[in-house]
């Protein structure tokens, strides 16, 4: 029997997961990849001499299929560092999840915490216990902002917690982000099992974490893996799909436009039948990320592996020489749309650097150097009431992969992976079906 010829397009995190995935059922897939680097948005970035993440990156115990994936890939557990969940903002807040079974270890995490006064603990709970009550569901129109007053959350609990974590999580701000999928990240972390609330950072780059093992575990089961090569359109001919700028000029049984969404957009609609798709898909709004890397010198350090910064333009910062990099290295997230685009790059690193030094109440050196990161498409802009698709397309046998579609999540490498397990699914299933 002729083995199913499947494409993917993209070789991003949900790209690669569906390839896995097709590759551990004897299906022989074809990633196309229009960039030299493996990882999409979640990729190593070399400039200047020095190979940096593209954004610092965090995960949650929680996003259990990546793990899985991990360890199908044969990747070892200690390249990702496990912090318990701690939110630390320098002289105004500490508050540390104790090693205790849920809903123990953040109940005590809470009478524990310093920079809280009892009314932000009393409300934190209320806000934690309403949504557990409510099955974690809330209002499909409702912002964070809007959950956040009804709850009546204080203002240093809104400045210091929800703000960051929101913005954090969702890479949108509080006002105009969905509260239903923040309540889904509560639920799967503050809400969750000790294991699950733990931050996971990788230490080893993004391309090295899983993109690079998952090109080996398809190089010996056949898998290809064409870099360099966009595709510029996809065409049906008799029942195959054709890729402009396949090299191989191979007819596939079945497609996954495995891209970011605004580049999904274009390919869907060269496909033909696709149009209000395409056009759904490019209707989603985005957010920007930029990252700041500082080359302080061996000698500083931050007070933990990942801060909270009550200021601006910066809102996290990663002391990297604690997390497998070099030391001395901070990297500092700069989440969503704000007055920080309209800083040129050296402004940004010098008000990010100043930043630290104020919020850390201290001179810092200048930095040996520095570089600052932007991805203006970082991820899409997760508001209430966003009508995600789902990876289903008009066309039998052309599938969607990718953080956007339809899923708990927003735009995360878990949500990314998911939707790529969840395409190769499908592609198993319509093989069975119809034999292609
Ligand atoms: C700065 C930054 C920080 C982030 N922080 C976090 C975080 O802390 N935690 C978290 O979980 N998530 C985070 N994310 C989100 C996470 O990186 C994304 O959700 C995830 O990487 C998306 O994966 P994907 O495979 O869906 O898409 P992508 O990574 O965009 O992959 C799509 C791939 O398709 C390729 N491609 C596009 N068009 C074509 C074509 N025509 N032909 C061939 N190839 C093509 C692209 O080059 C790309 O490699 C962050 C993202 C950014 C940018």
């Amino acid at each position: 029997m002729v083995p199913h010829q499947v494409a993917i397009i993209g070789a991003g995190y949900a790209g690669l997961a569906c390839a896995v995935e097709l590759a551990r059922h004897g299906v022989q897939v074809t990633v196309f990849e229009r960039s030299h680097t493996l990882g999409g948005r979640a990729r190593v970035v070399a400039k200047d001499g020095h190979r940096l993440d593209n954004g610092q990156h965090i995960l949650l115990g929680a996003y259990s299929e990546l793990t899985r994936l991990l360890r199908t890939t044969g990747v070892s557990p200690k390249t990702l560092e496990r912090l318990p969940l701690l939110l630390h903002v320098p002289g105004e807040l500490h508050l540390q999840a104790a090693h205790l079974p849920a809903p123990f270890h953040l109940a005590v995490g809470l009478l524990r915490a310093r920079g809280l006064a009892w009314a932000d603990r009393l409300a934190m709970l209320r806000l934690m216990r309403g949504l557990k009550k409510r099955a974690w569901r809330v209002e499909a129109a409702q912002s964070v902002a809007e959950l956040l007053r009804q709850t009546r959350q204080t203002p240093r609990l809104i400045r210091l917690i929800w703000e960051p974590l929101c913005v954090a999580a969702l890479n949108t701000p509080a006002a105009e982000a969905s509260a239903q999928i923040f309540a889904n990240v509560l639920r799967d972390s503050l809400g969750a099992h000790t294991a699950a609330s733990e931050l996971l950072i990788p230490r080893i780059d993004l391309s090295e974490l899983f993109p690079v093992p998952a090109a080996r575990f398809l190089a010996v089961r056949r898998g290809k893996l064409r870099t360099g090569t966009a595709v510029e359109g996809i065409r049906r001919e008799n029942g195959e799909f054709f890729l402009d700028g396949d090299p191989g000029r191979g007819g596939y049984r079945q497609v996954v436009i495995a891209t970011a969404p605004h580049h999904a957009g274009a390919l869907l609609a060269s496909a033909g039948d696709c149009e209000r798709l395409a056009a759904q898909i490019d209707a989603l709004p985005s957010e920007p990320i930029v990252t700041v890397y500082l080359a302080l010198g061996d000698g500083v350090h931050l007070p933990h592996p990942m801060i909270g910064l009550a200021g601006a333009p910066a809102q996290w910062a990663f002391d990297r020489g604690r997390l497998g990099g070099r030391a001395g290295l901070v990297a500092c997230v700069i989440s969503a749309h704000g007055a920080h685009e309209a800083l040129s790059r050296e402004e940004l690193i010098l008000a990010v650097h100043k930043q630290l030094e104020d919020e850390l109440s201290r001179r810092l050196p200048a930095p040996q150097w520095s570089q600052a990161i932007t991805e203006k498409r970082a991820t899409f802009a997760c508001r209430p009431g966003l009508v995600r698709p789902g990876c289903r397309t008009p066309v039998p046998g052309l599938w969607l992969a990718g953080d956007y579609l339809d899923s708990d999540y927003p735009a995360t490498l878990e949500s990314a992976v998911r939707s790529g397990t969840a395409a190769a699914e499908r592609v198993l299933r319509f093989a069975a079906r119809t034999g292609h």
